[in-house]
């Protein structure tokens, strides 16, 4: 296509997204207009996108032309009445459903009838804001990822009546963009919002219950791949804007449990501790402020043999961590036997337990099998680096010496173990176990596919692997087992296993 045939673009809202839309556009070749409400407000983010795109040549990613090119596309526009030859409308106002709909029956009558109208709204369903339009579909999700210039995912967001070929057109666009577009259908959170609820919910659940400390937990999930533990990372979004995220997903969901926000998250947002633009949230941030700090890990001799029950069963994931795991502890000089059919997963030495998480408490499992000396480990979802933390647990009546060679025993595995007090499901398991259960859900619902999943999760919030990778490295039944016993556990509505994957776990 000549950019002369390219659609010229009107954004509507020229804060962060608008200004960030306008520049991809007009690095994209399209002429761009750009309005807002406030006045000056245009040109100032035009200013800005200028000093952008100028600071972009100087670090040598874009030439010194393509920057002054993509800037005498950007027209900052006094009145809409300007914008009536735009092909395509991205509207980027404040996240308001009436402010919105307004908008859009105002371009509605400005833009031609073939115009799409796209919203880059996170929250608000594309069904309601289509609601009274004359050409509802034409009405489209086009949801960009904060910042817009970076992030490689666009949600593209269908509602009741969107058109299939409008949706394809605001595809095929974010693809020439240099975008990944995924489909989604308007459902709250679409995909990337609804799925990742998990990730914050279980480590504000496990800190609701003491079981752990913010930087203890940040780090086993540092381990398992995130780049960042929910923790820090609430704290960089600020807990404001996550708990609000996370009421809007709750409320559209009429209240549903799975989705409730925390109270610890609750009380942060009420004290003011929103995170590093506060100065202080679950951490300190600052000059002088502590860095985040672990217990010093516990340990012992080794034993000088053991038992690995569960070689092949578990999914691949354990099966690898299995392997490499009893290799090192052959080159430390124990003597390594591998028990056949035992129904479990993990390591035996004399009478003592060191056992893979299947979502129950260790003490739940010492007394239902009569084993006193017990402790839990958590999930290897991922080859864990060297120095990993990997979360374990002990059963109340394990003694002191077996909770210290088990944690020489972790250790021999390469990662440095964590003791979390006896929560079912440690942290990675239930954490890993609750995003392949939203997703499948989320599929279930036709909300999208399993791969449009998987995509969304790692472009739009930079997960390790996609919440369908895991399945295929873990197992449904081992994760619908999981779940059903944290449900049993906490006799709540937040475990509930999706249809999707229960009929996976079963079909064995
Ligand atoms: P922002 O506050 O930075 O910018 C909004 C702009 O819209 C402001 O300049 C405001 O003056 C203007 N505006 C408000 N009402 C208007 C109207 N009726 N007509 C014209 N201009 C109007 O907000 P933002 O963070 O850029 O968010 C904009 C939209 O993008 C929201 O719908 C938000 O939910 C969505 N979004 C935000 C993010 C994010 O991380 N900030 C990510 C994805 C989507």
């Amino acid at each position: 296509m000549n950019a002369s045939d390219l659609p010229p673009v009107l954004v509507v809202g020229a804060g962060i997204m608008g200004a960030g839309i306008a520049q991809v556009a007009a690095q994209a070749g399209h002429r761009v207009m750009l309005f807002d409400a406030r006045d000056a407000a245009a040109a100032t983010a035009r200013d800005k996108l200028g000093q952008t795109l100028h600071g972009l040549v100087a670090k040598g990613r874009l030439s010194a032309e393509a920057a002054d090119a993509a800037l005498a596309r950007i027209a900052p526009i006094a009145r809409l009445e300007e914008a009536a030859d735009a092909g395509l409308v991205v509207e980027a106002i404040v996240e308001n459903l009436e402010a919105k709909r307004a908008l859009l029956r105002q371009l509605e009558a400005l833009v031609s009838a073939e115009a799409v109208l796209a919203s880059n709204t996170s929250s608000i369903s594309i069904t309601a804001l289509a609601n009274g339009l004359r050409v509802p579909g034409r009405v489209v999700g086009m949801h960009f990822f904060n910042p817009v210039p970076l992030m490689k995912l666009v949600e593209v967001v269908s509602g009741l009546q969107t058109d299939a070929a409008v949706a394809e057109r605001v595809f095929a666009l974010a693809t020439a963009w240099g975008k990944t577009a995924v489909h989604a259908r308007s459902t709250p959170g679409f995909i990337v919002n609804r799925i990742a609820r998990p990730y914050y919910a279980e480590t504000l659940a496990l800190l609701q219950e003491r079981a752990s400390t913010p930087a203890v937990l940040d780090a086993c999930l540092r381990g398992a791949g995130f780049r960042m533990g929910p923790c820090e990372l609430m704290d960089l979004i600020g807990h404001d804007t996550n708990f609000s995220v996370t009421e809007s997903v709750y409320q559209a969901n009429f209240g549903d449990k799975r989705f409730q926000p925390s109270l610890v998250q609750r009380e942060m947002v009420d004290g003011g501790l929103l995170g590093r633009k506060s100065g202080r949230g679950f951490y300190a941030y600052g000059e002088g402020a502590p860095a985040p700090t672990l217990p010093a890990p516990r340990g012992s001799a080794l034993p000088a043999s053991v038992r690995w029950h569960g070689a092949g069963a578990g999914g691949a994931a354990v099966t690898t961590f299995g392997q490499r795991w009893c290799d090192a502890l052959a080159a430390a000089g124990v003597a390594v036997e591998l028990a056949e059919g035992s129904g479990w997963i993990g390591l035996e030495a004399g009478a003592a337990r060191l056992a893979l998480t299947d979502g129950r408490t260790a003490t739940e499992r010492a007394q239902a099998e009569g084993c006193a000396e017990l402790v839990l480990f958590d999930l290897p979802i991922a080859e864990l680096p060297a120095g990993a933390a990997l979360a374990c647990a002990g059963a109340r009546s394990a003694s002191e010496p077996w909770l210290d060679q088990a944690a020489a025993l972790l250790a021999c595995a390469g990662v440095v173990p964590q003791q979390l007090d006896d929560a079912p499901g440690l942290v990675v398991a239930r954490t890993v176990a609750m995003l392949v259960n939203e997703a499948a859900d989320a599929v279930q619902q036709g909300v999208c596919s399993t791969e449009g999943a998987d995509l969304a999760m790692k472009l739009g919030v930079n997960y390790p692997a996609g919440p369908f990778e895991w399945l295929a490295r873990w197992e449904a039944a081992a994760i619908v087992a999981l779940i059903d016993r944290l449900d049993a556990f906490y006799r709540g509505e937040r475990y509930r296993v999706s249809p999707w994957l229960r009929r996976r776990g079963s079909a064995r």
